[in-house]
C-alpha cells in the first residue's frame, strides 16, 4: 500500500505548497459552491465575486435582491443561472429562518458535541450542511475541513479517481465507495490536523488537475509511477496477456 506521507512529498515537490481557493465561512462556502456551474474553482470565483461586488453577501442582502439582477450575476458562473439565483434566495432563508444567520455558530455547537462523542458532532453537521443546494457528503466534509471546524479527511470531490488510482489501481464499483475508500486510506495515513488534511486534499487535487487527469492520467510525466497501483495493475495486466 503506497504511503501517504511519501505521495504529499513528492507531490509537493512537483507542485509547491497549495493554498485553497475561495471563502472559508460555511455559509459563504455555501454560496459560492451554486455561484458557478458546471462547478469550477474559476466559474464559482466570478459568480461570487460579481455578487459580492454588486448585491453583498449576507442572507438580507441576498434576500432583497431582484431574482432577476440575481439572475443576470450568475450568468457569469455558467450555465442554469435562473436556478442558481433561485438556490442563494432558498440558502439565504434557510440561514435566516433557521440559524439566526449564522450557520457557522450552529455548526460550532455541534462541534462541542464532537468533544464528548467523537463521531456524532461530525455526522450532525454534515447533515445540516447536507441539507443545502448542491452539497453533498464530499461538499460537507470539505466545509467542515477548510472552515476549520473539524479535521475531516476530505477528498477532492471531483477528482475521487486519483487516489483510487493511487492505492488500488483503478475505480471502483461506485463513486460512493471510492470517495469513502480514500477518505478511510488518509484519515489513517494523516497526522489528524485541519493543516495536514488541508493539505493532503489540496496536493490530490492539484494531481488531478495538472496530471492524473480523469479521462486519461499523464503517467508518463507522472512523478508517482514508481509509488502508483494503477501502474503496477497495468503491468501485471501486460505480463498476464
Ligand atoms: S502514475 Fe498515472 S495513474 Fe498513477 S498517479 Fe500518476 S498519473 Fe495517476
Amino acid at each position: 500500500m503506497p504511503n501517504v506521507n511519501r505521495i504529499l512529498e513528492t507531490l509537493e515537490k512537483t507542485y509547491g505548497p497549495q493554498q485553497a481557493a475561495g471563502p472559508t465561512d460555511p455559509y459563504e462556502m455555501i454560496v459560492y459552491l451554486n455561484c458557478g456551474y458546471p462547478a469550477s474553482d474559476a466559474r464559482c470565483a466570478k459568480g461570487f465575486d460579481a455578487l459580492k461586488r454588486e448585491v453583498g453577501l449576507s442572507p438580507r442582502e441576498i434576500l432583497a435582491a431582484p431574482q432577476a439582477r440575481l439572475t443576470k450575476l450568475l450568468r457569469l458562473g455558467g450555465i442554469v443561472p435562473e436556478q442558481r439565483a433561485e438556490r442563494l434566495q432558498e440558502i439565504a432563508r434557510k440561514v435566516k429562518g433557521e440559524y439566526g444567520g449564522d450557520l457557522k455558530a450552529a455548526l460550532k455547537k455541534w462541534m462541542q458535541e464532537e468533544k464528548q462523542q467523537t463521531g456524532r458532532g461530525v455526522r450532525a453537521a454534515k447533515k445540516i450542511l447536507r441539507e443545502f443546494p448542491v452539497i453533498g457528503e464530499p461538499s460537507a466534509e470539505k466545509i467542515l475541513l477548510f472552515s476549520k471546524l473539524a479535521p475531516v479527511a476530505a477528498v477532492p470531490s471531483a477528482f475521487v479517481e486519483v487516489p483510487a488510482r493511487l492505492w488500488f489501481g483503478k475505480a471502483g464499483k461506485s463513486y460512493a465507495a471510492d470517495y469513502g475508500a480514500a477518505r478511510d486510506i488518509l484519515s489513517a495515513g494523516l497526522a489528524g490536523t485541519i493543516e495536514a488534511r488541508q493539505r493532503a486534499y489540496l496536493l490530490l487535487k492539484k494531481h488531478g488537475q495538472q496530471t492524473c487527469k480523469r479521462s486519461q492520467p499523464k503517467c508518463e510525466i507522472c512523478p508517482l509511477t514508481g509509488q502508483c497501483a494503477y501502474i503496477q495493475l497495468q503491468a501485471a495486466d501486460r505480463n498476464i496477456v
